[in-house]
């Protein structure tokens, strides 16, 4: 378990390096971090007890409650001052809490007397600690994350026998473990390094420079580890290594993947149901994409020959993923990344090589390699990374085409089609959405795979796992693909046609007049107000947002400053883009959520034990309530906001009101001590059945309740929400959820305040007219549907929303409830 040090001083954080003494230079107390002080008083960086405090009051040691061993001297040649300038607070022996003050000190004073006042933090008992993340080159507040330690006890880091072999056990952070991506991040940071990594899991060990043998070992979030080096650098790479796989590497976590949408829709003859992997509606031929068989010959033209052609062809092929790289962003740009990295895989090119030694052709090695390791993949048994194997398909694909001169079929889909096929690669899609088809059918493929995942960041229809039924659609069939249903009509009668186009050209209108009159305030056709927000994670988002109509932010995702980095955001700069969002939406409310850190969302530097039900676990509030100098920061960085007010707080995973009590105290004290006399109004996201059951008791304290639908979804149905297993079963729509949600706003009702819905169901056409009939009246949705919503909004009256509500609470299934709601959808 690794602890995080908080700096004992507010300043600049440097390296050692900078310190003009040799003596903390060149690391003779041990390694750490300096500080150019900007405050007076040092404050405890973890609970500990206080272990020395010099006669002249310039350095304090202390131990950690773990064992750490922490030195703090305040300035360069401060002893000679013999105590002038420096009040010790504590004394040896005290116990103390993170942030309690052991010493203050005149910083003019000391300045002027000292050679400098550069204050090192170092680490002193470096066999039993190692720091595996530091900030450096930062401006840093007292409390704020200064260095990351890992144990270094025999059973962490340990030296083989004859001394050539290091070792050191971590626990991974990363989302969905090591994945392509991740990696080709691990491969790329070893190469930086003479030594031989490996990395270990169970009784499987893999070189750390290739992808595919880390994908082997089969790993997931909260795993264990053990990466071992041998050679010249072997301390230097496993430091780095371990530093690595400590951190999150950016990944997003389930949660930032497109949430995979249930198809629920009972089907009638002639549709064949999937999986929604991008929501939206299509009709178009059928472009039936036939996979070319690639055959290769066994027997090779002799190994020189044959490496020379391998060759060739690794050249051709990384020089054309290469240039898509460059010219992609976002998705698209990391998985041609990942696949560059298999291109020079050593595994896969030992695998291939050995074959090529024994007789064999450049592709059947290369298939022969390839295929090896998606067997050591699929015997993991771990669905993600199974579903990822197509990462390997597609690099073998594009080996073999390239190597037998076949040419691939997907860059004549004619523009409008909907593409149909087995299963389809990452490159074919990237390939293929050139020609702008219209939407894309799979037998195959699974919700959170790299296909789905592009589609979405693409805007392009898909549904998944449409199984064999889609063999049967030719070339040229008309189809009508519903991805908000979660079917496609094959060859359909002239009324469906007629019907899906009045549909299409309805959604078009509406989108027209949407656009039209997105700036307009929101109210139902019998005039009740109803408020269109946006949920948002960055300002980019919030000028969006504010462009497309919202009326503030009902989700401010505050997680977006503190995922996929290494220590957590200062006061500064989260005020700093708290202050630019509420900017952005120049004086409309802005509902910051608290850090909802854990669970799907784990966060490097925020240590959580391993969890055997991380969704169960530590999470959401209660991290805040857990760490109390991260609430403290966040909550001075939003109440400093300008104006007073206009950020309202919310907090996310609350179960019961003693939560909303304890933050909201510490809300009223930091407001008094801040001297601000606008009340700020805290809110609470209703995500648990607890929170839905007791909304009357919520309600009586809390300012407003706001539904997060994707967890309250995965709480109520038992249903993980990043489990592409069960991804068929969880959707929002089912009547349990929809119930959850009438009794939330019946019950909030007795206290008369506002429900809104800030989860998926609140973007989802479909579901509007229900939720605003059980009673809600704030939306926040995503940007992109803000305007849309409004337009629904206005086309509905309250009693008759409330009407087809009842119906929805009395329907035996999500299925029946989306029929319903295409009925409604029907007669408008
Ligand atoms: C929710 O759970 O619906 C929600 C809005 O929070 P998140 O998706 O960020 O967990
Ligand atoms: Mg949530």
């Amino acid at each position: 378990m690794s602890l995080i040090i908080t700096s004992p001083l507010r300043g600049w954080a440097t390296t050692l390096d900078d310190v003009p003494d040799p003596v903390f230079a060149q690391r003779m107390m041990g390694d750490g971090v300096a500080i150019q002080p900007l405050g007076d008083t040092v404050v405890a960086p973890f609970d500990g007890e206080v272990v020395t405090l010099h006669e002249a009051g310039h350095a304090v040691s202390l131990r950690s409650a773990e064992g750490a061993e922490v030195l703090i001297h305040v300035g360069l040649d401060t002893v000679m001052l013999k105590g002038e300038g420096f009040t010790p607070l504590v004394v040896a022996g005290d116990t103390v809490s993170r942030g309690d003050p052991l010493i203050r000190f005149d910083l003019d004073a000391v300045a002027l007397a000292a050679t400098s006042l550069i204050t090192p933090v170092i680490v002193t008992n470096a066999e039993a600690f190692a720091i595996s993340r530091r900030t450096t080159d930062a401006a840093i507040g007292a409390c704020e994350a200064l260095m990351t330690l890992v144990p270094v006890q025999a059973e962490a880091r340990r030296r083989s026998d004859d001394g050539t072999l290091v070792e050191q056990a971590v626990t991974l952070s990363l989302p969905h473990g090591i994945h392509a991506r991740p990696a080709a991040r691990i491969g790329e940071a070893a190469r930086g390094f003479e030594a031989d990594v490996h990395l270990v899991k169970g009784d499987k060990r893999g070189d750390a420079r290739s992808t595919v043998a880390l994908l082997a070992l089969g790993t997931a979030f909260g795993d264990e580890v053990v990466v071992q080096a041998r050679g010249d650098d072997a301390e230097a790479a496993l430091a780095a290594i371990v530093a690595l796989l400590a951190t999150d590497m950016g990944e997003a976590p389930a949660a930032a993947t497109p949430a995979p949408l249930a198809a629920t829709n009972p089907l009638r003859a002639g549709q064949i149901g999937g999986v929604i992997a991008s929501p939206g509606l299509a009709m178009g031929p059928a472009a039936r994409l036939r996979q070319a068989e690639i055959s290769v010959v066994r027997e090779g033209n002799g190994a020189a020959e044959e490496r020379a052609a391998l060759l060739a062809a690794r050249n051709a092929v990384r020089a054309r993923i290469a240039a898509r790289a460059d010219s992609a962003s976002g998705s698209i740009a990391s998985v041609m990344q990942a696949h560059l990295a298999l291109i020079d895989d050593p595994e896969l090119l030992a695998g291939a090589e050995k074959r090529i030694a024994e007789g064999c052709s450049a592709g059947f090695a290369w298939r022969g390699a390839i295929h090896n390791q998606i067997d050591a993949i699929r015997a993991t048994g771990n669905a993600h990374l199974i579903e990822r194997t197509d990462d390997l398909i597609d690099i073998e694909r594009q080996m073999l085409a390239t190597l037998t001169g076949t040419a691939l079929g997907e860059a004549a889909v004619p523009a409008g089609a909907i593409v149909v096929a087995e299963d389809l690669l990452p490159s074919q899609l990237v390939t293929l959405a050139a020609a702008k088809p219209a939407g894309l059918c799979l037998a195959r493929g699974g919700p959170t795979s790299h296909v789905a995942i592009l589609c979405a960041g693409m805007g392009l229809p898909a549904l998944v796992a449409m199984g064999d039924a889609l063999d049967g659609v030719e070339d040229g069939t008309p189809l009508l693909l519903d991805a908000e249903l979660g079917n496609a009509t094959v060859a359909p009668s002239p009324a469906d046609t007629d019907a899906f186009a009045a549909r299409l050209a309805k959604r078009d209108a509406r989108r027209e007049a949407a656009r039209a009159a997105a700036k307009d305030a929101c109210h139902s056709a019998d005039g009740t107000r109803i408020e269109i927000f946006a949920n948002i994670g960055s300002v980019d988002e919030a000028q969006a947002a504010t462009a497309q109509g919202a009326e503030g932010s009902g989700l401010v995702r505050s997680e977006f400053l503190f995922l996929g980095r290494e220590t957590a955001p200062s006061e500064e700069e989260q005020h700093a883009a708290y202050q630019g969002i509420a900017d952005a939406l120049a004086e409309r409310p802005v509902i910051v959520r608290l850090l909802d850190i854990g669970g799907d969302k784990p966060a490097a530097y925020i240590p959580i034990d391993a969890e055997e039900n991380p969704a169960l676990g530590q999470r959401g509030v209660r991290i805040a309530l857990a760490r109390p100098d991260l609430l403290e920061t966040q909550l001075r960085a939003i109440l400093r906001v300008e104006p007073a007010g206009q950020c309202k707080i919310m907090i996310p995973m609350v179960a019961s009101v003693d939560e909303l009590r304890q933050v909201r105290a510490v809300v009223e004290r930091l407001r008094g001590a801040m001297g601000i006399a606008t009340p700020v109004e805290v809110g609470v996201m209703v995500e648990t059945p607890a929170a839905a059951m007791t909304a009357d008791l919520l309600a009586a304290e809390a300012d407003f309740l706001s539904i997060g639908t994707n967890d309250l979804t995965q709480y109520v149905l038992a249903m993980d929400r990043g489990n592409p297993t069960v991804a068929a079963g969880v959707d929002a729509m089912h009547p349990a959820v929809l119930r959850m949600i009438g009794e939330t706003c019946r019950l909030a009702a007795v206290h008369g305040r506002w429900v809104g819905v800030c989860g998926g169901l609140a973007s989802d056409p479909a579901a509007l007219p229900i939720l605003i009939g059980l009673g809600v009246t704030e939306l926040s949705a995503v940007p992109g549907f803000v305007a849309e919503a409004k337009q629904i909004v206005r086309g509905l009256t309250l009693v008759e929303a409330r009407a087809h509500a009842e119906l929805a609470l009395q329907c035996k299934s999500a299925a029946e409830v989306r029929a319903l709601a295409r009925a409604f959808e029907e007669t408008r």
